[in-house]
């Protein structure tokens, strides 16, 4: 069911709709509304040099850190059957990814819109 037909209203698409005191009619429904408004610096990983250990997915509060199925041969010419992306709609831009990635993979960025 979608949270439009849930609450027989359309749902906020951006956090400063919400209503004060909404409610979360389920776990993950936040997923609907894009969060990324509140981002001052951005996160980008640079695919060369990331070792896909999967830290940044692992230590990312909010679920921001996607594995894709996206195979890439770094300049050494290893080839790896994974990547790691970053869903810029629902990152909060807190620089988490950035200070756990152990080869600095992650640059944080300003934001600019
Ligand atoms: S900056 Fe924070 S919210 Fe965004 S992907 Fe990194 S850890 Fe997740
Ligand atoms: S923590 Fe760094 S090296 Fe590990 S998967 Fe994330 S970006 Fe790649």
């Amino acid at each position: 069911m979608s949270l439009e037909r849930f609450l027989g209203k359309k749902y906020p698409e951006a956090w400063e709709d919400a209503p004060i005191a909404g409610i979360v009619p389920w776990p993950g429904s936040t997923e609907e509304v894009d969060t990324s408004a509140w981002r001052t610096f951005k996160p980008v990983i640079n695919q060369d040099k990331c070792i896909r250990c999967r830290l940044c997915w692992v230590y990312c509060p909010d679920g921001a850190i996607l594995e894709v199925d996206e195979e890439y041969t770094n300049s050494k010419g290893r080839t790896f059957k994974i990547s790691f992306k970053v869903d810029y709609a629902h990152c909060k831009g807190c620089g988490i990814c950035a200070y756990e990635c152990p080869v600095k993979a992650i640059d944080m960025v300003p934001e600019e819109r």
